[in-house]
């Protein structure tokens, strides 16, 4: 496992965006490998807390991780990534345990504080050749609407705060929300090209589930450099289960039931690395 900044200095000359898939289980970490490296495309692998709290804790994570890309012989560059990392204490466990990236994500509070903690973050990960991403303005969650809940990044703000912490990578505000859209998405490029200008450090666009396909080509074009998709494998992956147990009621087998949702997060897999263009990248 690598850090992102080596994969994402590729990414930014070649104008390509790295998809980060988020991980739920050891059959989402296998899935995921295997597609990527069918693809050969690089792949970050984001585990929120409420993931890792559900595997056992950073260790475990981890360890499976690291065991799959052993006994799948995967050659692809592989990140193992804190997302929404909402403490110093989060970072440093997941550094800790061997993740190769980091999110603090500390956006809900003012700059300053948002600063301060974050360079607590950068300071103890750089040391330990670990990536580090942050937030400013804020991205909407799962039970919000889009306008009760988005602050959109302000252009300077960014500025200072990527100057301050040294953060590696930065997700700025720009009209994505996390998990399904209830109301009108409303990206703002105008914004996303200014940042893209002005601060040097990758960007990061979060909730990209239901983001029309040519709105991720946009953000690409302008210079969006990672992706996260976590609501759309979900999704995709219950909708097949629910088929299978539907039709094969006498079924038990829960290898059986939870594979059944396989070729389904493989196809949205597929479909994103085609669209970020980082197939055959790795
Ligand atoms: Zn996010």
């Amino acid at each position: 496992m690598i850090n992102s900044n080596e994969i994402f200095k590729k990414a930014v000359i070649e104008k390509y965006a790295i998809p980060q898939f988020n991980i739920t289980n050891l059959e989402w970490i296998k899935y995921i490998l295997e597609k990527c490296e069918e693809l050969k495309s690089p792949v970050i692998l984001g585990a929120s807390e409420g993931a890792i709290k559900y595997m056992g804790g950073y260790n475990v994570v981890y360890s499976i991780v690291n065991a799959m890309i052993k006994d799948l012989n995967i050659r692809i560059p592989v990140v193992l990534h804190l997302d929404h990392g909402t403490s110093v204490d989060s970072c440093k466990k997941a550094i800790d345990a061997g993740f190769t990236s980091v999110m603090i994500d500390s956006s809900k509070n003012i700059l300053e504080e948002n600063i301060r903690i974050t360079k607590e973050v950068v300071e103890y990960a750089l040391k330990r050749n670990v990536s580090i991403e942050a937030e400013v303005g804020s991205i909407g969650g799962i039970e919000d609407n889009i306008s009760a809940n988005i602050r959109y990044a302000d252009v300077n703000e960014c500025i200072k705060f990527v100057e301050e912490t040294g953060v590696t990578s930065l997700a700025p505000a720009l009209g994505t929300v996390h998990g399904f859209y209830k109301g009108e998405l409303n990206i703002d490029f105008e914004r996303m090209k200014k940042i893209k200008e002005s601060v040097k450090v990758p960007l990061v666009l979060h909730g990209g589930t239901g983001v029309n396909d040519y709105l991720i080509k946009e953000s690409v074009n302008i210079g969006i450099s990672k992706i996260n998709i976590d609501t759309e494998l979900k999704s995709a992956w219950n909708e097949a289960v629910r088929n299978f147990i539907g039709v094969n009621k006498t079924e038990y087998d829960p290898r059986k039931i939870i594979s059944s949702g396989e070729e389904a997060i493989k196809n949205v897999i597929d479909k994103k690395i085609n669209l970020f263009g980082s197939k055959n990248k790795a």
